[in-house]
This record gives C-alpha cells, sequence and structure tokens, in this order.
C-alpha cells in the first residue's frame, strides 16, 4: 500500500488549469520532495489530497483511505501545513497549541517537547510573532499527534536559514521514527538537501519523478575554471560564462576524462568541479522542455 497514491488526479478553477492528470504514488517511510515554480500546481494537489477542495476528475487515496469518503478518518493520521498560515490573532501560542491538541485522540501532545526543540515562547501573543515564529507554531502544530504522514506546503518560506537548519533536524528524526513526509517547494537547494525523491511539477502536470541521487549523478557537473583557456571545444559543454575575473564557468555532462585530457595541455591557475545545485539542474530541465516543444 502506498501512503499517498493519485490516479489521474485533475482539478479546474472553473477554466483555470489547477492540475491535469496527475499520478503520484509516495512509499511509506520516505521524505519526499514535490517541486516546481509559483502557479504549478502544488498547493492545489495537496489541498485536494486533504479535501479541502474537490477534484474535478481522478482519484486518490492517502493511507489507503479514499480522500474523500474517508476525510475524516485521514485528518486523524497526518499533519499539514498549509502554505499561508492564519490563526486567531489575540491567543498566546500555548492556548492555540492546546486547542489544537484537543482536536486528535493521541494522548502525546508534546507541546513543551516541540516548543523547546523549536525554541518557542508558548507565552507569546499569535499576533505578536514575526512570519516566522507563526510558521513554527504551524509546524508543531501539525507534529503535535505524531502523524503518520506529513504533509507541508511550502514549510520553509519566512525561516530564517538557522531555524530552516532546526527545521530539517526535526523532519529528519521525525521521518527516522516512521513518518512520512510530501513536502512541496520551489526552492530546489532545500529540497535536495532532506529529499529522497523528488516529483517535478509544472503547467499542472507531473514532469519527472525521481530518486535525488539519480537525479543528480545523472546530470551535470559544474565546472570553474581560472587561467589561461582558449579553445574548449568539447562535446558536454553547455552555458559558458566568463566572469569579470577571468574565471570560466559551464556545466559538464561529456566525458570527465577528456576535458581533464584537454585542461592538461594548457596553463590553468585552479580547477573546481561542483556538483550543480539542483536550481542549475532544474533550469536546464526546463530549457530542454522548451526546446522540444519549440522542435515538435
Ligand atoms: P503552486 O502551489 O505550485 O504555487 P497552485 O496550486 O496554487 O500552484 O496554482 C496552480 C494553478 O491554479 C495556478 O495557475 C493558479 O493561478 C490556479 N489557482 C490556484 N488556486 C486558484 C483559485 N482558488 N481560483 C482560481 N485559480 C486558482
Amino acid at each position: 500500500m502506498y501512503t499517498i497514491e493519485t490516479e489521474n488526479l485533475t482539478k479546474y478553477y472553473g477554466n483555470t488549469r489547477g492540475i491535469e492528470n496527475v499520478n503520484l504514488t509516495i512509499k511509506e517511510g520516505e521524505i519526499f520532495g514535490f517541486i516546481g515554480p509559483n502557479g504549478a500546481g502544488k498547493s492545489t494537489t495537496i489541498r485536494t489530497l486533504l479535501n479541502l477542495i474537490f477534484p474535478t476528475s481522478g482519484k486518490a487515496t492517502v493511507l489507503g483511505l479514499d480522500i474523500i469518503q474517508d476525510s475524516r478518518k485521514i485528518k486523524q493520521y497526518i499533519g499539514y501545513l498549509p502554505a499561508e498560515v492564519g490563526y486567531y490573532d489575540d491567543m498566546t501560542v500555548r492556548e492555540l497549541l492546546e486547542y489544537s491538541a484537543r482536536f486528535y485522540d493521541s494522548k502525546e501532545h508534546r507541546i513543551s517537547e516541540l516548543s523547546e526543540r523549536f525554541d518557542l515562547d508558548l507565552s507569546r501573543k499569535i499576533e505578536d510573532l514575526s512570519l516566522g515564529n507563526k510558521k513554527k507554531v504551524g509546524i508543531v502544530q501539525a507534529l503535535l499527534h505524531k502523524p503518520k504522514l506529513l504533509i507541508l506546503d511550502e514549510p520553509t518560506s519566512g525561516l530564517d536559514p538557522l531555524m530552516q537548519k532546526t527545521f530539517f533536524e526535526i523532519l529528519k528524526a521525525e521521518n527516522k521514527q516512521g513518518t512520512t513526509i510530501f513536502f512541496s517547494s520551489h526552492n530546489l537547494s532545500e529540497v535536495q538537501k532532506l529529499c529522497h525523491r523528488v516529483g517535478i511539477i509544472k503547467n499542472g502536470t507531473i514532469l519527472q519523478v525521481e530518486e535525488m541521487e539519480a537525479l543528480r549523478s545523472r546530470l551535470f557537473k559544474k565546472i570553474r575554471i581560472s587561467g589561461e583557456i582558449h579553445d574548449l571545444d568539447l562535446k558536454g559543454i553547455l552555458h559558458v560564462e566568463t566572469k569579470d575575473n577571468g574565471t570560466q564557468e559551464f556545466l559538464f555532462n561529456g566525458d570527465i576524462n577528456q576535458l581533464i585530457q584537454k585542461l592538461s595541455k594548457t596553463q590553468i591557475d585552479n580547477l573546481w568541479i561542483e556538483e550543480p545545485t539542483l536550481e542549475e539542474v532544474f533550469i536546464h530541465y526546463y530549457e530542454k522542455e522548451e526546446d522540444q516543444h519549440e522542435h515538435n
């Protein structure tokens, strides 16, 4: 049984396409990154899974339960952080979390444990919190009942880098204890730190689903060279840029031995070979897509 399984899930808002024929399977125990630019259909997918909006066609199950028929039951087992958190502003953090905890059967409230880990002041009023801190409250709220599945919509937007790091550590710890995690992001370098698999969505359609490792290794190396370099005419070189300080940068998916041989005949000062960030991988992927459309 898959933790999430969608079958041609489609949602139109009137004539506007939200998502179209989305087929996804999320396995128990994995951290799945759902990535794509703004407007790609991430929230629509998530909100459909949570039965906050109805699909136009297609179907889906969460923990083996039907997203429409069994939605109440599903909510007992999942934690959800919406993209935009809105709260009763005049409550304190403690009041809000205690109020939320009452909705679940779970006895383990974990309010103080989680607040400590997130360095959250329980006595503060919600209205006095920064966006980042409001997000933290939302995350704690989603984790209160030790959900089997966590669904997080753009969880890290609004978090400073330090908080993001803490947040990822907590997610990893939750995942180690068996919680499956499905989270969306438009920030790919983030996803890369955490996910086992990624699904790429654009214009409401899934472009690709891939193991994180495979995606990274199959694609490009990022090469930077400083020195006197001329005529690096080699298959697999893309996006050559010469920086102000004379350093050349490019993406490379050819034979690395050939590149080294070429370079051995020139005088270089320094050489860097790096893994590209997912942004770079992703941008290239999109360009390929668009090229194909142009040629068709
Ligand atoms: P993402 O979460 O990836 O940013 P969304 O799922 O919010 O993308 O949006 C997917 C598409 O659906 C976009 O074209 C968006 O404009 C449209 N859309 C989303 N919500 C609504 C809505 N309530 N009414 C009309 N169109 C919507």
